[in-house]
């Protein structure tokens, strides 16, 4: 539902710190009727909660601050949430099962993890939005500086890039949909420690784990894959 979506926009934006006073007001009073709309900030709560932690807990550097509350004319939000509502009742799900895991040298895993659902739990996951291979080379190559490989993946489309903080260093990262599963790739700038660790989890049995909340993340050397299942991480990986 029309309305059900833009929710969800406002309470994505509510944790990223970019809703309007008046919207936070308005989404409140919302609140208060609507169940489902209750369940869906549990979930973003959750989600941002295990990111928080693996900010501190974080070997790696800073992350860069918010970005700057935007007035809302300005904001560029999509309008078809990629998070539908049957995976955010699935994040739900997981989100409440969920249990903090030891920690076993997958911190980079669990942060491209984190990435990855932070991207599509917003309504507008990408910064740059294009179904066309050659546009998004060119947006990467002008907003970070190195060329990137945009490959065709069976089955998948192509949605757009993002610019992401991972391992202490900013990295491309293209954003697909395949069926009804998101899909991230993260592809490291050459000689960075983040592309050294994709080469070491390569070598690594299969090349792919699991993240603390569940998703599949594939490594090949210069690049990750993340999605909810090894079969498409995998066809990402193997596009290549
Ligand atoms: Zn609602």
């Amino acid at each position: 539902m029309v309305c059900e979506e833009r929710w969800m926009e406002i309470l994505s934006a509510c944790q990223d710190g970019e809703a309007t006073a008046a919207e936070v007001a308005e989404v409140q009073a919302h609140l208060v009727g609507c169940a489902r709309c209750q369940k869906s900030r549990e979930t973003f709560q959750r989600i941002h909660q295990a990111f928080g932690e693996l900010r501190l807990d974080a070997d790696s550097a800073p992350l860069p601050a918010p970005r700057p509350s935007l007035a809302s004319g300005l904001r560029t939000r999509r309008r078809w949430p990629v998070l539908t509502a049957g995976a955010l009742a699935a994040a739900t799900l997981v989100a409440l099962v969920w249990v903090p895991l030891p920690r076993h040298g997958s911190g980079l895993a669990d942060e491209l993890e984190a990435r990855h659902l932070t991207a599509f739990a917003r309504a507008a996951p990408c910064e740059f939005s294009s179904s066309d291979p050659a546009a998004v080379r060119a947006w990467v190559a002008s907003n970070l500086g190195y060329n990137v490989e945009v490959p065709t993946i069976p089955d998948a489309t192509l949605l757009g890039a993002r610019r992401c903080t991972v391992h202490g260093g900013v990295t491309a990262s293209l954003l697909y949909r395949r069926g009804e599963e998101a899909l991230s790739l993260f592809l490291p700038r050459a000689g960075t420690a983040i592309e050294t660790e994709a080469t070491r989890m390569s070598r690594v049995r299969s090349g792919c784990t699991v993240g603390r909340l569940g998703a599949a993340v594939c490594a090949r050397p210069g690049l990750f894959a993340v999605a909810e299942t090894q079969g498409t991480a995998l066809a990402a990986v193997e596009s290549f």
